[in-house]
């Protein structure tokens, strides 16, 4: 049994419901196009998960957040993939895939061809085994990647209403569900292995803030260690967790964010590979000329950068690497993309935005008692990157513009005591 597709979509999350909506604008054809997905939901705004999904009041929910909502545009619901012609294959993991033939085979044994692919499988969670610890499966260990993940966080943390929740991990994940725990009311611990929060991209200084503010609502931080083991009850839930240094925390619920890999295994023998995913060129083509890659499992050549390989884990990199596969596609004389590196985070009442690379001098500059701060990152005498807090919408279009347009840095003290407004006058 089989089905054959025009264009097939590898992945059903926010890469391929960004690509969906180009495709429609594009002008394809009713019955040319599949997106199958292991998810059982359309394709949504997976930032979603762990902001407006576990507040405690009036959270969000499916249907608000399909995509493309996180950019103002069309919200897909299912309706509209039926109305457009689209195959919509849900619930269904693709087991093998040979790109010589162009079949993906599901788990249920169908085979589904294309002539054109798009692989958009994103990546999943690291688990704590995968570092030699035993035992996160208990049930109030939570890791965070998907709804399934996030209903079972949301169950765990409403049955130990008010308990102690330990965090593993100080990058985006830790960061933003220890704010959200806080919220809903549990004490918080965080450990993890570097000296402060989120430590490839922050500063000290930055992470400073971050953490004083956390530990203003109650978050404790314990730095510089790992967590090596798990102290059961009798039923096999966790109780406490047992670091390093034989520290014993009690923990009503534990949450586990040690960073994700990109999703690669049903390609790894075929298509070429670098920085751990899918190595495309600037039109996302792999290294199969019928194959584009897309999202978080895709390594393409920042031009920015002087066309070095990045793979980026964000949001807008995911929208609009695959706004422009579909574009090549589509369009043949669709150029490279250039993108602009973009990051933020929101947690609290804070919100932040980082644009560019973390390479070379920093320097900060602004209020960091007052929450109204930033930083340039100053390389070969230009700005590379920028991070603001707390800024207006024409304070992070100037910082963007700033890194963009490469502006030069002629004295590094007047850059410091301009601030925001070295970015505005550019
Ligand atoms: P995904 O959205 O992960 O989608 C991959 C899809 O492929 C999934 O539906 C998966 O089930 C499917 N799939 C994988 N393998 C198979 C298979 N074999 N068969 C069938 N289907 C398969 N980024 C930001 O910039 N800002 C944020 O605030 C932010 N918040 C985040 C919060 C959370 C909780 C998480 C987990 C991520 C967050 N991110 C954020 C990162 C952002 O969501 C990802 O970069 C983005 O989702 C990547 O899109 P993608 O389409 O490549 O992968
Ligand atoms: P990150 O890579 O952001 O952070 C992982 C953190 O875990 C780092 O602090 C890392 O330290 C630490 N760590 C690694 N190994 C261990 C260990 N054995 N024990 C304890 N800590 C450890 O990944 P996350 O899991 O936080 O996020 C997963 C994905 O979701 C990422 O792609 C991220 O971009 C995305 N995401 C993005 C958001 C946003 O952009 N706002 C929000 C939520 C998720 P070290 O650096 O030393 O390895």
């Amino acid at each position: 049994m089989g089905r054959a597709f025009v264009y097939v979509i590898l992945g059903g999350g926010v890469a391929a419901g960004y690509a969906a909506l180009e495709f429609v604008r594009r002008g394809v054809s009713h019955g040319e196009l599949c997106i199958i997905s292991e998810e059982s939901v359309a394709p949504y705004e997976r930032p979603a998960l762990s902001k407006g999904y576990l507040l405690p009041e009036a959270p969000a929910r499916l249907p608000a957040f399909h995509t493309c909502v996180g950019t103002n545009d069309e919200r897909l619901m299912p309706k509209w993939y039926k109305e457009h012609g689209i195959e919509l294959v849900l619930g269904t993991r693709v087991k093998s895939t040979d790109v010589r033939r162009k079949v993906l085979i599901t788990a249920t044994g169908e085979t589904i061809s294309y002539k054109i692919l798009i692989i958009a499988t994103g990546a999943r969670a690291l688990k704590l085994e995968e570092f030699g610890v035993r035992g996160s499966d208990a049930e109030n260990v939570c890791y965070l990647r998907n709804l399934a993940d996030t209903n079972r966080l949301v169950d765990v943390m409403q049955n130990c209403s008010g308990g102690n929740a330990v965090v593993i991990g100080g990058g985006y994940i830790g960061m933003e569900c220890a704010a959200a725990l806080v919220t809903n009311r549990m004490k918080v611990t965080m450990v993890f292995p570097e000296a402060h929060c989120m430590g490839r991209l922050f500063t000290p200084k930055i992470a400073e803030y971050y953490e004083n503010y956390y530990k203003s609502k109650g978050v404790k931080f314990i730095k510089g260690s790992v967590l090596t083991s798990f102290e059961n009850d009798s039923e096999g839930k966790v109780k406490a967790v047992i670091l390093k240094d034989g520290t014993c925390l009690p923990a009503d619920m534990v949450v586990v964010g040690i960073g994700i890999r990109p999703n690669t295994g049903l390609f790894e023998d075929q298509l070429q590979l670098d920085k751990g995913g899918i190595k495309v060129n600037g039109r996302m083509q792999a290294s199969n000329a019928s194959v584009y890659a897309v999202g978080d499992v895709a390594a393409f050549p920042v031009k920015l950068f002087g066309n070095e390989i990045h793979r980026l884990e964000h949001v807008d990199s995911a929208r609009k690497t695959a706004k422009h596969a579909v574009a090549a596609i589509m369009a043949p004389s669709t150029g490279d993309l250039d993108y602009l590196p973009f990051f933020y985070s929101r947690m609290f009442t804070l919100s932040w935005q980082f644009y560019g690379d973390s390479i070379g001098e920093v320097v900060h500059y602004g209020d960091f008692s007052g929450g109204n701060f930033g930083a340039y990152w100053i390389h070969k005498g230009v700005i590379v990157g920028a991070f603001l807090e707390g800024g207006s919408k024409d304070d992070y279009e100037a910082i963007a513009k700033a890194v963009r347009s490469k502006a030069i840095v002629n004295n590094i003290a007047e850059v410091e005591r301009a601030g925001i407004e070295f970015a505005l006058r550019v």
